[in-house]
């Protein structure tokens, strides 16, 4: 080659916004295939483009043991956090109807019920509408998108087929699992022909009625709080604890607050089978652990919520060569796998958190690294999550006992305190499980190691708290922040007395 034409070859190389390599462009159909359509691909897949990739990205939904499917976006669109939250919002609403008449309005009948199919069709009618903007948006920005499953042949090839048509192959210089997982079902005789799952709930075409919700992690109970406050009877069997990993203290709050609502609890039970009785109902056996006695209870509902799988065993991976652990993919700090140019994304990572931000971020921060010269990783640390419960759990940072185990109990100062919303006196809401704390170094300026609140809205209260403890944010900071009032969010500008001091963490005064 001349060494004019080199130079041409090096400045086209140096031109080009994205990292792919020249010969890339040459060998492969297209610079990334990404597999799996849901927060963390689509963000991924837009991101590329943006940087100007060519990117073919499959999507592609089984149905359920009971036949439920949906469309493009992932779990977080069609049946996570979005159905999810409308369900919840439409559960407060029910508690607000009854608030509205102790302020003055006239709502005639106090035994108003929800239309649980008018709000499945609600719920269903949006989904659909951000399915088809899904479609639209990944039409206008070019990327390719095939409504199919994605299997390796080879580490840079991936087959495929549309609607049972011939098999056919794409490669690509850079792959992309974000394939998300799938809930779980217990080995158990009953559980894939009778019990349904997060996946079912939210286009359930009967009302749940009396239902048994399994486990009593995120989704066990804001499907078990959510179905209560639509009226409905659900009961929570606990393996183990409620919670498990979040702030023990906080986590016990929440049950309370849960059984004072009337959601019941099953407590280190696991269930045995489910039998479908002659009347429809379902006759589920469980073990409590501790006790070790055999019982049973008829139920309309079994939900399963036992936890989610991630979706490795279609991908082939044996072909690519890809590691896994358990069900999901193992990756470094760059998100790269153990064949470098193949990397994982959102929940399919081995020990990271499932959110949907989470997801978004590192596909986002992923493909700018690829095409666009980035060198920023996705931060993992710190990240804010909310338990959509009717009082909602927000957290960001370290649990109280994370925190004595990682300084040391002596080392760590945890201001706490009740608190009582001014909404909440005229309906007389029980403010019992209002509470939030602190968990702070206890020298110097007291850096704040972790933030927790039950509360109303508490997602909103910590997403601002949580830019400003990723940000270094200190007790002595805080406590020179000028509250905004009445809100409840300003009680974290108030904190004032520490769980040391032993002295009473609930408010003096009657009224807020
Ligand atoms: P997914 O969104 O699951 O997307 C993966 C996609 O890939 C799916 O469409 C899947 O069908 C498809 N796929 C799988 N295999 C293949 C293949 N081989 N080829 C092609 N396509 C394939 N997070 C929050 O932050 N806030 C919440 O409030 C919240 N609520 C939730 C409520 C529930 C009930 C559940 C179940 C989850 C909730 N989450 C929430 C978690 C959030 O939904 C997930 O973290 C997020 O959707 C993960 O995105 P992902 O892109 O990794 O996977
Ligand atoms: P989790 O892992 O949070 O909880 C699973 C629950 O099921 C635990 O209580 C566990 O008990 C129990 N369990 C596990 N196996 C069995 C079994 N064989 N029999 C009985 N009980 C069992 O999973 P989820 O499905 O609730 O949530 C999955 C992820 O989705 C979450 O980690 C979260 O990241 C995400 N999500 C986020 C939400 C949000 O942001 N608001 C909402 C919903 C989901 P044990 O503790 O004993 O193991």
């Amino acid at each position: 080659m001349s060494l004019w034409k080199l130079l041409q070859v090096s400045s086209a190389i140096r031109s080009s916004a994205r990292s792919a390599s020249y010969l890339g462009k040459v060998k492969y159909d297209y610079d990334l295939v990404v597999l799996g359509g849901g927060s963390a691909g689509l963000a991924c897949a837009k991101e590329a483009v943006d940087n100007g990739a060519r990117v073919l990205c499959f999507d592609y939904v089984k149905p359920t043991p009971v036949g439920t499917k949906w469309g493009l976006g992932g779990t977080c669109v069609n049946v996570g956090c979005i159905p999810k939250k409308l369900m919840h919002q439409a559960s407060l609403l029910g508690e607000a109807v009854h608030e509205a008449v102790a302020y003055g309005w006239n709502v005639n009948d106090q035994n108003i019920k929800p239309d649980w199919q008018k709000l499945v069709k609600s719920v269903q009618n949006h989904i659909k509408s951000v399915n088809w903007v899904t479609r639209v948006d990944l039409r206008d920005k070019k990327v390719e998108y095939v409504n199919s499953m994605g299997a390796f042949v080879d580490p840079h090839t991936i087959e495929y087929s549309v609607k049972g048509g011939p098999k056919q192959q794409a490669t690509a210089e850079y792959v992309v699992v974000a394939v998300g997982g799938r809930p779980r079902y217990p080995p158990i005789l009953g559980a894939t022909e009778f019990g349904i799952t997060s996946d079912d709930i939210f286009s359930y075409d009967r009302e749940p009625g009396r239902t048994l919700v399994v486990g009593a992690g995120y989704v066990g109970l804001e499907c078990a709080c959510f179905l209560k406050g639509l009226g409905y009877d659900p009961t929570v069997m606990v393996r183990s604890i409620v919670l498990r990993g979040f702030d023990r203290q906080m986590s016990e709050l929440l049950e309370a607050m849960m059984s004072e609502r009337g959601v019941q609890f099953l407590h280190t039970t696991i269930p045995s089978s489910v039998e479908r009785q002659g009347d429809g109902r379902l006759l589920v056996k469980y073990r409590n652990t501790t006790t070790e006695k055999e019982d049973s209870d008829v139920f309309d509902t079994v939900l399963w919520a036992i936890g989610r799988k991630g979706l490795i065993e279609d991908l082939n991976l044996p072909a690519a060569g890809v590691e896994t652990k358990n069900d999901k993919i193992v990756v470094d700090s760059t998100e790269a796998t153990n064949v470098p140019h193949i990397f994982a994304v959102g929940d399919i990572i081995h020990g990271r958190p499932e959110l949907s931000p989470v997801a978004i971020l590192s596909g986002r921060l992923l493909a700018r690294r690829l095409f666009a010269g980035s060198k920023q990783l996705m931060d993992y640390a710190d990240v804010a999550t909310t338990v959509f419960t009717p009082l909602e759990y927000s957290c960001v940072g370290m649990s109280e006992e994370m925190a004595i185990q990682t300084h040391g109990p002596d080392n760590i100062e945890v201001f706490h305190g009740y608190y009582k919303p001014t909404e909440f006196f005229i309906p007389r809401k029980s403010v019992r499980h209002c509470y939030l704390k602190a968990v702070a170094e206890i020298t110097g300026d007291q850096k704040i190691l972790g933030l927790h609140y039950i509360g109303p809205v508490a997602g909103e209260v910590i997403q601002g708290f949580a830019a400003a403890l990723k940000s270094g944010l200190t007790v002595k900071t805080l406590l020179n922040t000028v509250g905004i009032h009445p809100t409840t969010a300003e009680e974290f500008t108030r904190l004032s007395i520490t769980k040391r001091s032993g002295r009473d963490p609930t408010p003096a005064s009657c009224c807020s």
